[in-house]
């Protein structure tokens, strides 16, 4: 039933039902419940439209938001998802996974006093009727256009290109060194966050639509750069950020110390039916054990929801600052608690200890000194605080650093900045390489995904003018603009 709007004084924020966490920890499904169709377009119907929609600005792709939110609000489904998805493609996994309290609905203006509107469970809520209902469709372009674009890499950045390539006519081909397209949707975001199927389901569409996928195809392992680069009219490097960051500790060479991505990519496969040895053997799987994760990201949070649901004896969480200051998601930080993982606030790792295996984390207690130049405190030593935990896995969940693309590429003289990151020109998102462009975390560093799909449809975009102009023969006129 369509819906009268500005309902936020008299209708409550309310958010779909989580299952209960004795009940998700037994598995690997997504927590959150999908919105009836009278609680979506009453919770759509909470907003005022604003005139400056502060949502709209902070979100990455400057979504449409008040607009959609209307048509839901009003009953329009099948309007809203066009609306929608005309600049996002893939508003069902940002409406599970973007941190909207630190973007659209922590900026909607009815957040004071009165809670947000569910931004994203809405957008979620609209596309998915839009696949029940048939309404999403395969990239078919109206005429092929006769250039051919390489993607290297099948995370949201490069897929969310090749869509908008295909769209525009052009023969699409992407490279994956794994055997799975969708990089961290797939092997990074664990099932509980983003089920696979609905991973599956996009990059099926785009094969559906005719993008070609190349994977267990790493580039610099059998082909170049420079390879690519003949085989395509244009090259994309959307290769995501996998350098895994350290703690040089003692003992930071025991057994049973891993990386997280390690961790997370093990548990992803077998979730999906793979036969692992690291797993099978024991040595990636919590089951039974005492798990220590270090850091206090996102990752982090998703290394101990994954422990708990591996079975682990305990689940402890290890950060150098509090609650207030941690990176991480605080609604991760809460359904994780619930799910019966332990925090250890203000608390650093000094030693790993053990013979041959880790046995214990030695930590020490730390205190908020002053702010740094970036106005965030930074953590002090509290001394004489040294106390062991007990671990029989420990997990560093530390961030990310690109690895060094022109090396592994063959490709010396590609352009990165001094954290190793390829350098584009804001203007075209092209690199110093002619024809060769860049988007995701790989220029911008570890961020979002819908980060990645904005630069991914960015790029294509500009790709799409550079290969128009060389269709045109106005090639040197590209790059005097330039
Ligand atoms: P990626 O997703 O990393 O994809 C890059 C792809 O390139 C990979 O498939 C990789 O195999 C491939 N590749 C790399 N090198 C080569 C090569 N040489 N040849 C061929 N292929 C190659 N963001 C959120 O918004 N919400 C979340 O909840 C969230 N949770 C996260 C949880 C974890 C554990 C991690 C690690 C990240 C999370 N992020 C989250 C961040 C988000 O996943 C990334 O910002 C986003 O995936 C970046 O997209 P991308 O396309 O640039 O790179
Ligand atoms: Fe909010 Fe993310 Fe959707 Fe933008 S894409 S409206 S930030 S949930
Ligand atoms: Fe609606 Fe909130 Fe956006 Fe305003 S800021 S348009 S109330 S969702």
């Amino acid at each position: 039933m369509a819906q009268k709007m500005l309902k936020f004084i008299s209708v409550d924020k309310k958010m779909p039902s989580k299952r209960e966490a004795e009940a998700r920890v037994e598995d690997f499904d997504e927590i959150y419940q999908e919105f009836s169709q009278d609680l979506a377009t009453e919770q759509a119907a909470r907003c005022s439209q604003c005139g400056i929609p502060f949502c709209q600005v902070h979100c990455p792709l400057s979504n449409n938001i008040p607009d959609w939110l209307r048509m839901t609000a009003e009953g329009r489904l099948e309007e809203a998802y066009e609306l929608s998805s005309a600049t996002n493609n893939m508003p069902e996994i940002c409406g599970r996974i973007c941190p909207q309290d630190r973007l659209c609905e922590g900026n909607c203006v009815i957040e004071k006093g009165f809670d947000s509107v569910t931004i994203g469970t809405v957008e979620k809520y609209i596309t998915e009727t839009a696949w029940k209902e048939g309404w999403v469709k395969p990239p078919t372009p109206a005429a092929e256009l006769g250039q051919s674009v390489g993607i290297i890499g099948g995370g949201p950045a490069g897929l969310a290109a090749a869509e908008e390539m295909r769209r525009a006519g052009y023969e699409v081909h992407v490279y994956d060194r794994y055997d799975r397209m969708g990089g961290l949707l797939i092997y990074g975001i664990p099932s509980f966050k983003l089920e696979k199927e609905v991973v599956e389901r996009r990059t099926n569409l785009l094969a559906e639509g005719g993008v070609v996928y190349h994977t267990n195809f790493e580039v610099g392992k059998g082909a170049t750069l420079a390879d690519l680069r003949e085989r395509h009219d244009a090259v994309l490097i959307a290769t995501g950020v996998y350098n895994t960051r350290d703690v040089q500790l003692p003992g930071a060479g025991l057994n049973n110390t891993v990386q997280a991505i390690d961790y997370l990519t093990v548990s992803n496969k077998v979730g999906m039916g793979d036969t692992i040895a690291e797993f099978q053997s024991g040595d990636l799987d919590a089951k039974g054990k005492n798990i220590v994760v270090i850091g206090g990201g996102d990752t982090a949070m998703d290394c101990v929801r994954t422990a708990i649901r591996q079975g682990a004896k305990s689940v402890k969480c290890l950060y150098r600052r509090d609650r207030a200051n941690m990176p991480g998601s605080l609604r991760e930080v809460n359904n994780a608690e619930e799910e019966g993982v332990e925090f250890v606030w203000l608390t650093a790792p000094e030693a790993f200890i053990g013979d041959e295996d880790v046995t214990a984390v030695r930590a020490v207690k730390m205190r908020l000194g002053s702010p740094d130049a970036s106005g965030r405190q930074t953590p002090k030593v509290i001394e004489g605080s040294a106390h062991n935990i007990k671990a029989d896995l420990v997990i560093k969940a530390l961030g990310f650093d690109p690895d060094d693309i022109p090396s592994l590429f063959d490709a010396p003289e590609l352009g990165v900045s001094r954290w190793g990151t390829v350098q584009i020109d804001h203007r075209s998102m092209m690199t110093n390489i002619d024809g060769v462009f860049a988007a995701g975390d790989i220029v911008r560093g570890a961020a979002l995904v819908v980060w990645a799909v904005r630069d991914g449809r960015d790029a294509a975009q500009r790709m799409d003018r550079y290969l128009t102009q060389k269709r045109s023969g106005m090639e040197r006129q590209f790059q005097a603009a330039e």
